[in-house]
């Protein structure tokens, strides 16, 4: 029996499509026939390389949506026909400290999907036991898809932040994790305030749910901020470490501008504000299985959408480059 996949072959290679045996699930896996998986930033890492030890042939994809069609030897929580997600976390080891307190993500033996192990951009695909996320019956797989990364990624920032109901929560960019990040602010009670640039996105951005829309093009963006008291999270999600280094004087006393995705260059922070306000900056790392299922839970629940682009698996280049490109509004969604 064989299936189609998408792999790359070395750092910087085209996409091939190709015909592979459909893989076995082995002890503790199971194997998902994907319905959909979105595409996202991080499947440069295997497009471009740069990967610490990543090896090659690769199919990439983390924010897989499916069917589990076989159950592999002490899988024994899971079986044929449950509809599941997999997401960026792809295992741990149980074993080594952060595991021994329960902090899985932070596992030292973690596996990434689709950058360890071959991931979504297939027809079917292998996954470990403790990286299924149940999907809800009324969630279709083409917008659970996007919610494995880039959705619990904000979600699960947002959450674990220090922000209660009614603070001042700003997200600023509006693409891939942005336009996800407003909605979860808004249905979370937080005081939401989206920053982009140009005027063009207001309409969106409130349609998306943000109280309010600062056009950062127009004037300074921190200032205003700085009007509603400071923010005591913003929510940093555009890709570019000037603009992102600019937000930390629209933070509020004991603020924190949290960042989930890596700008390329460095940030400019200087510290005094930090200092005097004792403001942070800090990073976000993902979540675990259990995440992304309160995830797809919750945007089940509250009405959040991912906005997407659906394209076949043959599609697989022009659908990258759209993601890339940052043409797509604003998650690029491969259906196998
Ligand atoms: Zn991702
Ligand atoms: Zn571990």
């Amino acid at each position: 029996m064989k299936m189609k996949a998408a792999q790359v072959s070395k750092a910087g290679g085209d996409w091939e499509l190709v015909e592979r045996d459909i893989p076995e699930p082995g002890a503790g896996q199971v194997r998902v026939k994907v319905e959909a998986c979105g595409i996202c930033h991080s499947d440069m890492f295997v497009k471009e390389g740069g990967w610490p030890g990543i090896q090659y042939p690769r199919v990439p994809g983390h924010e897989i949506a499916g069917r589990i069609d076989a159950v592999g030897n002490g899988a024994t929580s899971w079986e044929k026909g449950q509809r599941v997600g997999v997401g960026w976390h792809g295992g741990h080891c149980f074993v080594c400290d952060p595991c021994r307190r329960g902090d899985f993500t932070m596992c030292v033996n973690r596996k990434v999907t689709g950058i360890d192990f071959d991931g979504g951009y297939a027809e079917y695909m292998i996954a470990r036991a403790e990286s299924l996320a149940l999907i809800p019956d009324d969630l279709p797989a083409e917008e659970a898809g996007p919610f494995m990364c880039a959705g619990v990624t904000v979600y699960n920032a947002l959450r674990n932040s220090a922000a209660r109901w009614g603070d001042v929560v700003a997200v600023h960019g509006i693409g891939g994790l942005g336009h996800l990040g407003v909605q979860y602010a808004r249905q979370m009670g937080f005081h939401t305030v989206a920053v982009g640039r140009g005027k063009e996105k207001e309409a969106l951005a409130k349609k998306l749910g943000a109280h309010r829309y600062i056009d950062s093009g127009a004037g300074n963006a921190a200032a205003e901020l700085q009007k509603l008291g400071g923010a005591r999270v913003i929510l940093a999600t555009a890709p570019n470490a000037r603009a992102i280094s600019e937000m930390v004087d629209g933070l509020g006393i004991n603020g924190t501008l949290v960042v989930p995705a890596a700008p390329n260059e460095p940030l400019t922070v200087s510290m005094m504000p930090l200092i005097n306000g004792r403001r942070s900056v800090a990073g976000w790392y993902s979540g675990s299985a259990r995440d992304s299922q309160d995830t797809l839970e919750f945007s089940a629940l509250s009405g959040v959408h991912p906005m997407i682009e659906k394209y076949s698996l043959g599609q697989v280049a022009e659908a990258y480059e759209q993601m890339h490109s940052g043409k797509a509004r604003f998650r690029a969604v491969l259906t196998p």
